[in-house]
């Protein structure tokens, strides 16, 4: 008996069997003795619809109005969710993130949590009722409405498990836990019985979009005992915690993908101190996150960087370039949407210094060309051509773990 934190994520309540399944392991738990707080994302797809239609009216419409649209999915789930656990005879309340004191920045599309005011849904857990609330969204300092970014469900999860103290804070979602890749593209993916947050946060951030990867670093920070589960097989998860056995003998845990990249490359610059300074001082100012970055050895005075962005970020990053092209002294900007980061993420690789060159030979034998490479103590990615992304996945998942499969 305890706090149970439980989050739906869009597929789990997609359509009316789709609540009423998870309406039933609701109120199994609440059955169970548990205090019970249910976090919803949209049914389906309707985040996405919602998008579209906003566009249908314009082309770039304010953040602000967009996350007072996109919450509206939400509020759907929470309510339909409250009917279906009402009609089973229990007692319930469906709150939105303004109704739990969900307070965030103003960062409309990507705002975070600052603090949870818990006391309405102490109240109605001293009632014994069931209390649903809307994940993905808070309200700022002026109670107008925010969005945490895409996938931003599980962190209005983890913050009210934190908040509130609770025993487990369980994640459900369309598959049966954290694979060592996406389990729906990739052969022979595994699933891991648990797996450590630093490790776990990593693949969050490199594109396995199991985990949204800022309530990762959260159930980190305030030690939540988290765990990953299918809402439909019933079976066991993943357990997401401080330390863990290691996987078997495989040096990494997971293989994952990033399309959301975009490489910049700045040509013919001058082969002179303060050059990337300005570069990177430019695109720091617009708030623009650099991920892999390489520099060329300079030839007869000039040399070439390139470094990649998310695609948000590309527009704003050319055209701030382009703008103090004179300033920074370059011949020309080339920008390629056409690429896809692919990365390793383990702690084990730190005292086994073959796994870069394993992960290299595995996409040598592929003929897959690899065009950036950046390293850390418990990552190693590459970036490539976007038509060999999920076959450079394949083989290098293979590489790793065929022998455990
Ligand atoms: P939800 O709507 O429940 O939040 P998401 O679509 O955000 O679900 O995340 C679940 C999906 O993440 C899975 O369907 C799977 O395709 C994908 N995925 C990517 N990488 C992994 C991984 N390493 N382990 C498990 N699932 C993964
Ligand atoms: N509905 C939002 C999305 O589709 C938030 C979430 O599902 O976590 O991104
Ligand atoms: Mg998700």
């Amino acid at each position: 008996m305890g706090l149970i934190v439980q989050k739906f994520g869009g597929s789990s309540v997609a359509n009316a069997d789709k609540i009423r399944n998870v309406a039933k392991i609701i109120t199994k738990t609440y059955d169970d003795g548990n205090d019970v707080i249910v976090v919803l994302s949209a049914q389906g797809d309707t985040t996405d619809d919602l998008i579209a239609k906003a566009g249908e009216l314009n082309s770039k419409p304010s953040k602000r109005e967009m996350d007072m649209l996109l919450a509206t999915g939400e509020q759907q789930s929470i309510a339909l969710c409250a009917m279906a656990i009402e009609a089973m005879g229990y007692p319930v309340i469906s709150l939105t993130g303004w109704q739990v004191g969900m307070k965030t920045n103003s960062s409309y599309g990507g705002a975070r949590i600052k603090r949870v005011d818990c006391e309405r849904i102490r109240a109605e857990l001293d009632k014994r009722c069931i209390v649903i609330v809307a994940g993905f969204q808070g309200v700022n300092k002026r109670d107008d409405v925010t969005t945490l970014g895409r996938g931003g469900s599980d962190t209005s999860a983890v913050a009210l498990a934190a908040s509130l103290g609770a025993d487990l804070c369980q994640i459900y979602t369309d598959v049966d836990g954290v694979y060592t890749a996406d389990p729906r593209k990739i052969k022979g993916a595994r699933k891991l019985e648990e797996i450590s947050f630093d490790e776990m946060l990593e693949l969050a951030c490199l594109g396995s979009q199991v985990l949204h990867n800022r309530s990762v670093e959260m159930a980190k920070r305030y030690h939540v005992n988290m765990e990953v589960l299918s809402s439909f097989s019933g079976l066991p998860g993943t357990k997401v915690k401080e330390v863990v056995k290691p996987v078997e003998n495989s040096h990494i845990v997971g293989v994952a993908k990033d399309t959301d990249i975009a490489r910049i490359a700045l040509v013919g610059l001058s082969d002179r101190p303060g050059i990337a300074f300005r570069v990177f001082s430019l695109l720091a100012k617009r708030k623009i996150n650099v991920d892999i970055i390489l520099q060329s050895i300079g030839r007869e005075e000039s040399k070439d960087i390139s470094f990649t962005v998310s695609k948000a970020d590309v527009d704003a990053a050319r055209d701030i370039l382009e703008e103090y092209k004179e300033a920074i002294g370059f011949h020309s900007v080339h920008v390629s949407e056409d690429v896809a980061k692919i990365s390793i993420v383990g702690s084990g690789m730190i005292n086994n210094p073959g796994v870069a060159a394993d992960m290299f030979g595995a996409l040598y034998n592929a003929n897959i060309n690899i065009n950036m490479i950046s390293t850390s103590e418990i990552k190693v990615s590459v970036l490539v051509d976007i038509r060999d992304a999920d076959h450079a996945v394949q083989v290098i998942h293979d590489k790793f773990f065929a022998e455990f499969g």
